[in-house]
C-alpha cells in the first residue's frame, strides 16, 4: 500500500519537474527578447523562482508540494495548474 503511494507520488513529482523545465526554457526564451528593463527584472525574478523550485525538486523532492508556510500538502489541481506553487490555497 506505502509502496503504491510512493511510486504515484514520483511519477507526479517527474511529470511536474517536465513541466517547469518547459516553464524555464519557455521564460528563457521570453527574456530574450524582452527590451523592457522593468518587464526584464519581473522575468528574471519568475525564472530565479522557478529554477529555485527545479532545484528543490532535485535535491529533496520530498519537500516538493509542501507548503512553505503551514507545512501542509500542497492541492493536487492546484500543483497541476501551477507546478512552481510553494504555498497551498488556503496561505496564498
Ligand atoms: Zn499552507
Amino acid at each position: 500500500m506505502k509502496k503504491r503511494k510512493e511510486k504515484i507520488a514520483e511519477a507526479i513529482i517527474e511529470s511536474q519537474k517536465q513541466k517547469i523545465v518547459l516553464m524555464v526554457q519557455d521564460c528563457e526564451r521570453h527574456i530574450e527578447l524582452v527590451k523592457n528593463t522593468k518587464e526584464m527584472d519581473i522575468q528574471k525574478q519568475i525564472l530565479q523562482h522557478y529554477q529555485k523550485v527545479l532545484n528543490t525538486i532535485n535535491d529533496n523532492p520530498d519537500s516538493y508540494g509542501i507548503c512553505v508556510r503551514c507545512k501542509g500538502d500542497i492541492e493536487v489541481d492546484r500543483l497541476e495548474i501551477m507546478p512552481t506553487a510553494v504555498v497551498c490555497k488556503k496561505c496564498s
